[in-house]
């Protein structure tokens, strides 16, 4: 059974109750552009089911973060950023600067990316 949370916003995105700019749209994945990008290619990508965090979706264990990855290089590929490289960020915690506690992982891509991060 998918578990949502009311008051989250990407499970509303999920749910299509709030508008987004939808990538993909899988039976457990959604991709959607980030509303304040910060690099010419910037997804979402997420699980339709409500972790807060990538950790305690790999404790859960049952391959969401697997299917995650595959489908933000998946994106990439069709991007046309696979090729020159790209960066996946999951911030894990408001002190790594998380804001929405929904599992999410950043596809970040289309310009050089510095080290360390800010
Ligand atoms: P975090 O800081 O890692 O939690 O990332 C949350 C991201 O969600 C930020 O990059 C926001 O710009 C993005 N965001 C917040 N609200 C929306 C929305 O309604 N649509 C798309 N992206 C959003």
């Amino acid at each position: 059974m998918t578990t949502t949370e009311p008051d989250c916003l990407f499970c509303k995105i999920a749910a299509g109750q709030v508008p987004a700019e939808i990538v993909r749209d899988g039976e457990r994945v959604l991709a959607f552009r980030d509303i304040n990008p910060q690099a010419p290619t910037h997804v979402l990508v997420i699980p339709r089911e409500h972790h807060p965090d990538a950790a305690s979706a790999a404790k859960a264990g049952s391959g969401l973060v697997d299917a995650i990855v595959s489908e933000a290089h998946a994106i990439a590929e069709d991007e046309g950023i696979a090729g020159t490289g790209y960066r996946l960020v999951f911030n894990t915690g408001s002190g790594a600067g998380q804001t929405v506690f929904h599992l999410h992982c950043h596809l970040l891509g289309g310009r050089g990316m510095e080290w360390p991060p800010g």
